[in-house]
């Protein structure tokens, strides 16, 4: 199977041409006809001679995924699932927001951390997604958007889709590097968050990269106790040495974190919890801010619920008395399985029940 030309950045390009006897400029060529005119065949790109295109046509294919289904929502939200050319299924979200167009993006088929919430983590990592499977998400989304004729343009990139991000750390930041280049879709670093469970030494070495892209970390627990109950990665990597990476991102890139915090009723969501988490962040209130996320109920994990309205709002008072930057997250498509996995494991579901 060939492999997408979405997997180079354009200096990976050039340096393809060049191994290829091709003239170095057609990579930013090339580009423009990938990112900037959108086409989706060698063939339209008509100021490439036919030998050119011959040659890639013969090494590459471009989009490495095809749509199964789009659902649209009340809100706009718009999901996507696409089948990959080895028929495994991955889900892209498009989000409608007060300040563009957002996209969540996919990183790995199934997810290894394990964290018991999560609708993802039902699946054993299989594989982690290609460069050229990530940017096809966003060049998909993309040319739906082109169709509709309204001149609309994806804005904002969140990888928080299945997958944990820093264990496909290569394909990512590739991806992130073709998202930002200036002769692609130039999205600006700071539109674009990656959400890792916190795997430390990739947040180190993200910290100096030097990507201006902003960085979430999921949470979720003020204490070992807890983080360890739902989070498994919280054994090899406990809260001391995530604060510890932190620290240590903060200072080489004095940029805001986002700390992502589920509410689970019961289990994070008391009082005690927002006080130990208060305490947790208080040297670094500056720089660092809390994102309450209203859980989404999965089938096969039913023992955990979503925190009450009451609950919540306590917990994000004491936060925000104690000085901590803190939001209760806008929740989207709830009517269409928006949520982490939930799309995809229905589809998987009816498969089965198909076969
Ligand atoms: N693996 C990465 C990124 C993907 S998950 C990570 O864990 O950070 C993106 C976010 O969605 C994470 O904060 C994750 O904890 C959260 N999430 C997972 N399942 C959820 C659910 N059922 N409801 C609400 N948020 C969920
Ligand atoms: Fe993987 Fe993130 Fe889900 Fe945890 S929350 S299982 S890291 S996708």
């Amino acid at each position: 199977m060939k492999p997408s030309i979405y997997d180079l950045t354009q200096s990976e390009l050039s340096d393809w041409l060049v191994e290829h006897h091709e003239k170095k400029f057609r990579a930013s060529q090339i580009w423009q006809w990938l990112y900037e005119k959108r086409v989706i065949s060698f063939k339209d790109m008509s100021n490439l001679s036919h030998k050119t295109i011959e040659l890639l046509e013969e090494s590459f294919i471009i989009a490495p995924l095809k749509e199964v289904v789009v659902q649209e929502g009340e809100d706009g939200t718009t999901k996507y699932l696409f089948e990959l050319t080895d028929h495994h299924m991955i889900e892209t979200v498009l989000m409608r927001q007060a300040y563009g167009l957002s996209v969540c993006v996919t990183t790995q088929i199934g997810c290894n951390i394990g964290c018991t919430f999560c609708a993802s983590g039902l699946l054993k990592k299989q594989r982690n997604l290609t460069t050229g499977e990530i940017v096809a998400q966003i060049m998909k989304v993309q040319h739906y958007l082109d169709d509709q004729g309204k001149g609309e343009r994806v804005s904002h990139i969140v990888v928080m889709g299945i997958g944990e991000p820093f264990d496909n750390y290569k394909n990512v930041m590739n991806f992130l590097t073709i998202m930002n280049d200036s002769k692609g879709l130039h999205i600006g670093a700071r539109h674009v968050t990656v959400s890792t469970s916190g795997l430390v030494p990739k947040i180190k070495e993200f910290a100096e990269n030097g990507l201006q892209v902003n960085l979430a970390i999921s949470l979720h627990a003020p204490n070992n106790e807890v983080r360890t109950s739902i989070m498994q990665i919280n054994k090899a990597y406990p809260i001391e040495r995530l604060m510890d990476a932190v620290d240590f991102y903060l200072e080489k890139t004095n940029r805001r974190i986002t700390f992502e915090y589920i509410m689970l009723a019961g289990v994070n969501d008391q009082a005690e919890h927002a006080r130990q988490l208060a305490e947790l962040l208080k040297d670094k209130k500056k720089l660092t801010y809390v994102n309450l996320i209203p859980y989404n109920t999965v089938e096969e994990h039913n023992n955990y619920q979503r925190s009450s309205k009451e609950d919540t709002l306590e917990f994000y008072n004491i936060l925000k008395k104690q000085g901590i930057n803190c939001v209760v997250r806008q929740e989207f498509g709830t009517d269409i399985d928006a949520a982490c996995g939930q799309l995809r494991s229905k589809q998987m579901k009816k498969e089965k029940v198909k076969k």
